[in-house]
């Protein structure tokens, strides 16, 4: 290294190595686009996509893999893709499984920026899509086609809640795929249930994604995504897709996943505990017609979270009774104070966001009032619910 005089390249090409063998408990931030090979049979012959080596930034770093590892572990599988957002997770599987002539089958209840994806990109490329009732197996059973390619799960639905009997659906994917060629694939979104309420692949679906974003960040600081599954064949696609697509994360966000895990499941259930109180105590209220919440007794899909989840994410939503007003109902909203308005949920922070239902679905909705769904943080329960209950009272709805 004598050689090197020139203090650009002194800098550059610095000769020094830290001794190895440094040990502490958070994983390693390792950034790099380029990664350096020892010599030109190793460019050629090294392997990244099962984990043996790495070529390049954008196919995995030690601090990537090792968040791989464990988001397939939190769910109960053994492959894991990570992405930069929920939404490109879900987006990957639709293309990574979809072809001109395919069609998809969505919950009408799906989260509803995937419902636009198949809408507009995959429509235009001649892919069609058509909902189903996620509460009846029949009508799934009733929409496969020989065209079937994808069907959607979603446990618990968006905005509305309903817990699906997931054995039940994928026995109708399973019976219907007796005897094709091509087997129709089951994704389930599992971002609620975040592999803490339920083990995805022991309700037999064969691809989980997660928004990392909710509760494995927990810090309302990143956005990232992840799909998980126990299949080679599936995983291979996946990760071919995603590779020609130049999907990636960021190091610093990988770090926030992984500083985010460890608590993940005291979060999920000190959530899950104010988020029941505050539904049962919603419910009460003289201006709300009902709460959807799978673990009230009168929530659709009651029975089915019940056998098969073991606790519930941090959502509920009210429907007030059609004789309030969407003014009114707006005006509660922004009378609160600790529950802020904006998308997301499962960070620190309480937020609401009021929605029309019937705007964003296609099968009979039995309410007629106006729907707000709150998702709960990590602040103290009495002083959420004496902000509902001050908010109430603001806009005149707190007496019956
Ligand atoms: C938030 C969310 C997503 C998308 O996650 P982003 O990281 O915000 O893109 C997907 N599905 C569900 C159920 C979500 O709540």
């Amino acid at each position: 290294m004598a050689a090197l005089n020139k203090l650009p390249t002194q800098l550059i090409h610095h000769p020094y190595r830290p001794p190895t063998g440094f040990e502490g408990f958070p994983p390693a931030v390792h950034k790099a686009s380029t990664v350096f090979f020892p010599s030109v049979h190793a460019l050629r012959t090294q392997q990244w996509a099962d984990k043996s080596g790495y070529t390049y930034g954008l196919h995995g770093t030690p601090t990537t893999f090792t968040l791989e590892e464990r988001i397939a572990t939190l769910e109960g599988g053994t492959h894991c893709v990570l992405v930069p957002s929920g939404l490109s997770a879900v987006s990957l599987i639709d293309m990574a499984f979809l072809r001109q002539g395919d069609e998809l089958l969505l919950p009408d209840n799906a989260y509803g920026p995937g419902k636009a994806f198949a809408a507009g990109e995959l429509a235009g490329w001649g892919i069609s899509h058509r909902y189903y009732d996620a509460q009846n197996p029949a009508d799934l059973a009733a929409k496969i086609t020989p065209a079937t390619r994808l069907v959607w799960l979603e446990a618990a639905g968006s905005v509305t809640l309903e817990f699906p009997d997931i054995p039940a659906l994928v026995a109708v994917v399973s019976a219907a795929n007796a005897g094709r060629e091509r087997a129709i694939v089951t994704a389930l979104d599992n971002t609620w249930g975040a592999g803490i309420a339920f083990q995805p692949f022991e309700l037999g679906v064969d691809v989980s994604m997660q928004a990392l974003t909710k509760y494995p960040s927990g810090g309302a600081d990143v956005l990232m995504g992840s799909v998980v599954t126990r299949d080679d064949a599936l995983h291979q696609q996946l990760l071919t897709c995603h590779m020609r697509l130049g999907l990636g994360v960021a190091a610093n966000d990988a770090e926030l996943v992984l500083r985010g895990l460890p608590s993940m499941a005291l979060r999920y259930h000190a959530q899950d505990v104010s988020t029941r109180a505050l539904a049962a105590w919603m419910a009460q209220q003289p201006a709300v017609a009902a709460v959807l919440h799978p673990a009230l007794a009168d929530s659709p899909g009651h029975a089915a979270w019940q056998r098969d989840a073991k606790g519930a994410a941090c959502l509920f939503s009210a429907v007030f009774h059609e004789s309030v007003a969407q003014a009114q109902i707006d005006a509660f909203c922004d009378s609160l104070r600790l529950f802020r308005l904006g998308w997301s949920w499962a960070g620190p922070v309480s937020l609401c966001a009021p929605y029309n239902v019937s705007a964003i679905r296609t099968t009979p909705w039995p309410h007629r009032g106006g729907l707000v769904r709150f998702a709960v943080g990590l602040e103290a329960v009495e002083d959420l619910q004496a902000d509902l209950a001050q908010a109430l009272a603001a806009v005149d709805l707190a007496k019956p």
